[in-house]
Parts: structure tokens; sequence; C-alpha cells
């Protein structure tokens, strides 16, 4: 405890619950700013089905994803892709969306970024299935991988704060910029918004690297690595609180 509390606090990061609330964290339910006023085209494309997910447990959840058409990505998917892992989780993983191996096999993270995350897990002695759950922003795979839109994040938003409600994560760890811009509401570089706790809706959130990027760029991989220590701390500081 003393050895975590002082690290947190020589990074002027405890105590945790003082430390910035989810700043911006309801962006996507604001109205949009006016250089983003959708075409009516694209706004026919987000309808509203999303509502009432307030109650929903994980059966009527995943029906409900399963079968969404609210926005565009329900077109070219092969499936949603739900999510994976234990439900009642400590560690929540957030990634951008599914790929072409996620769509097909209907499981987050299962392609080679999917590998380099299981090592990641491992490398602070975590693992898939066990005390992490793992999911994306969106639950349907961009076409051609590309980023998903604010408006296609928005859309799924409801089934990842459900699905954050019904896990109570002790910590969420948010995998590149698209995870991050959802759930801290701002449009930072990932280099600013790592190595600090953030909030999102009172959970605490750290934020690193996706293994995409780090497939890319071997070169921030040691901050990645960071990354993990950091959260290995916070999260043993985390559980000795309560
Ligand atoms: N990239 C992601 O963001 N999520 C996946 O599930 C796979 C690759
Ligand atoms: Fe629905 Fe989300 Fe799939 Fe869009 S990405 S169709 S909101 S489940």
């Amino acid at each position: 405890m003393q050895c975590n509390e002082e690290v947190l606090r020589e990074m002027e990061l405890w105590p945790v619950w003082k430390r910035r609330t989810a700043a911006g964290a309801e962006i996507f339910s604001q109205p949009q700013a006016a250089n983003e006023v959708m075409l009516p085209a694209q706004r026919r494309e987000v309808q509203k089905p999303n509502a009432g997910l307030g109650g929903a447990d994980w059966q009527v959840l995943k029906e409900r994803v399963a079968k969404c058409a609210a926005c565009g990505l329900c077109k070219q998917r092969k499936q949603a892709v739900f999510g994976v892992g234990n439900e009642s989780a400590p560690w929540l993983f957030i990634g951008e969306g599914p790929g072409a191996d996620e769509d097909a096999q209907g499981e987050p993270f299962v392609g080679q970024a999917g590998k380099l995350l299981d090592s990641m897990l491992a490398a602070i002695r975590l693992q898939r299935g066990r005390e992490v759950y793992i999911t994306n922003v969106v639950k349907c795979r961009p076409p051609g991988n590309r980023v998903p839109t604010a408006e296609e994040a928005a859309a799924c938003a409801p089934y990842l704060d459900r699905q954050i409600d019904l896990i109570s994560p002790r910590l969420i760890v948010a995998l590149g910029k698209t995870a991050a811009t959802r759930l801290l509401g701002v449009d930072a570089s990932l280099a600013s918004l790592r190595g600090k706790l953030h909030r999102y809706r009172g959970f605490p959130v750290i934020i690193t690297y996706h293994p995409a990027y780090l497939l890319r760029n071997l070169q921030d991989k040691a901050k990645a690595w960071e990354d993990l220590v950091f959260a290995r701390q916070t999260m043993g500081s985390l559980l000795q609180k309560t």
C-alpha cells in the first residue's frame, strides 16, 4: 500500500478520487458542434433504437447488439462482436472496433493485434477470460478497418455504457485514441493522455497505445509497458482502498 501510494503521490495522482472527473464524458449525448452538423442522409442512419437500455441484463443486451441497426456499420458486418471475458472482471480493456478476424469469429482481439494484446495482458499477469473483460467502442466492423466516426461511436455508446455498468470494473484500460476519445470526450494526443489516471462516469481510466499501433510502431512498446505497470500499480492501490 505504502509503496503504491507513494508512487501515485509522487506523480500527483493520489488521492485518486480528487483527480479530474470525466470532463465532457457525455459529449456524445450533447448537441453536435456547428461544424459537425450531419447531412440529412447521415442523420437517417443514426436512428435511436438504443433507448431504454438502462435496466437491460446481459442477455437482453447481447440480443439487442446482435440485431442492432443503429448505425451504418450494420450493413457490412458478418456479425456484431459483443465482448468477451469475465462479466464481473476487475479489469476492462476497450479497443476500437472489430477487424476482419473478429468479424468472422465473433470475438474481440483474435487477430494479430489480439495476439499482442494477450502478450500485454500476460506481461502484467492477466489472462483473457479470467480477470479481464475485453470489448470495443463499436461492435461492428468498420469497412476496410477505418476508424469509426464520432456518429458511429455515439450510436454504439449506450451498449458500451451498459456493459461498463454491468461489469462495474475497478479499472478501465482504453486502448488507443478512439477509446480514449470516446471515454474522455477530448480529442487530445495519446501522448498527453497516458500516464494519468482519468475517470469516466466515476470509473478510473488509464490510456495506452492500441496494440495494432504498437505492431507498426515498435519504438513505443516500452511506453506501453510503462502504462501497463502504472495500471497494475493503480489497480493495487484501488483494491487496497476498499
Ligand atoms: N482492433 C480493435 O480495436 N478491436 C478488435 O477487436 C480487434 C482489433
Ligand atoms: Fe449497432 Fe454498434 Fe453495430 Fe452500429 S456498431 S450497428 S450502433 S451495434
